[in-house]
């Protein structure tokens, strides 16, 4: 199976009709990074910068973070590289920092909440990715932003970071931006935020957690409360169909890219783009390779009418 797998390596990742879907990858370490080009990925849909610079007792300064970026970049080969700010808080603690203890750490200080308490931190990054974005495609993501003042304070600390290169006489490059759909709030508010965005990418993971009240890390709630249901279905579709009123491209990064028995769904529902894990990367390339996109849309659009988990779970299952 690994052998007819591997024909896939070089294949892009398009219907039997033609219809061409954008596949990356979601990486966390350098060993990932390294296997993206080979793989035949178009390129890398979400860096975990929190994982990659977890590692040391402090924070890697804009010099060492500017070096691994460039890295990244080397080793994708022209593809895209798209690099999410420090997401920490909740399941993901960094050592280095020290954060404060929280009564309900997963509605506290994370993701976009934590950086923006913490410009010093979050401006070094963004002047470390501004000057890796001089050396390749970058795009630049932004985790936990649930309304569009986050995103006008982001955006402000990023426009600062230019000023300040620009007087520095470094140079950098343009990076186009996103975020994380990754709350039930983002969905309802994308309507103030798209016309600040090129691009929005849908996080199943947190999504499902904070539009179910359910933690992502608790196995007793994964069977009852998993992603492919109605209610997330729908978030997904609003957040489609928005984005797509603006012609702002979205992708998924959630973990239900990386089943290959949901790929007929995701391409039907119309996203332009998956990252996947990159062990799932040839077999959910090898599933898209085998379907027709317009049987894809009359499954999505069968999906969205389910009203019950069972229903939805039979529709996807009876889909040959
Ligand atoms: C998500 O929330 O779905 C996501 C892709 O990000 P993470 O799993 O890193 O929170
Ligand atoms: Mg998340």
């Amino acid at each position: 199976a690994r052998r007819k797998l591997d024909a896939f390596r070089d294949k892009s990742a398009m219907t039997l009709d033609g219809h061409e879907i954008s596949l990356l990858a979601n990486v966390g370490n350098l060993n990932d990074i390294m296997q993206v080009a080979n793989l035949g990925a178009d390129g890398i849909g979400l860096l975990r910068t929190e994982f990659m610079l977890m590692h040391t007792d402090t924070l890697p300064d804009e010099r060492s973070q500017y070096q691994l970026y460039s890295d990244a970049i080397h080793a994708l080969e022209g593809r895209v590289l798209t690099i999410r700010t420090l997401d920490v808080g909740a399941d993901k603690e960094l050592p280095c920092l020290c954060q404060a203890k929280e009564e309900n750490p997963a509605l506290g200080m994370r993701g976009i909440r934590y950086t923006l308490a913490n410009p010093a931190l979050l401006k070094t990054q963004l002047r470390a990715v501004l000057r890796a974005a001089n050396l390749g495609q970058v795009r630049l993501m932004f985790p936990m932003v649930n309304q569009v003042e986050e995103l006008d304070a982001v955006l402000a600390l990023l426009e600062e970071c230019r000023r300040e290169l620009d007087d520095e006489e470094k140079g950098f490059g343009d990076v186009s931006l996103g975020i994380v759909v990754e709350t039930p709030a983002a969905v309802l508010n994308l309507p103030a935020m798209l016309p600040l965005l090129d691009f929005v990418s849908i996080g199943t993971n947190d999504l499902t957690q904070y539009a179910m009240a359910a933690d992502r890390g608790n196995p007793c709630l994964a069977r009852d409360y998993p992603s492919l249901s109605p209610a997330i279905l729908r978030l997904i579709s609003m957040t489609l169909q928005s984005a797509r009123s603006q012609q702002v491209k979205v992708s998924l990064c959630g973990e239900m890219g990386s089943d290959p028995r949901l790929v007929p769904l995701l391409i039907g529902l119309g996203f332009d783009e998956i990252s996947v894990n990159v062990g799932a990367l040839l077999e959910v390339k090898a599933a898209i390779c085998a379907q027709d996109f317009r049987r894809c849309s009359q499954l999505a659009g069968q999906a969205l009418m389910a009203d019950r988990l069972s229903e939805l779970t039979d529709c996807i299952s009876r889909y040959k």
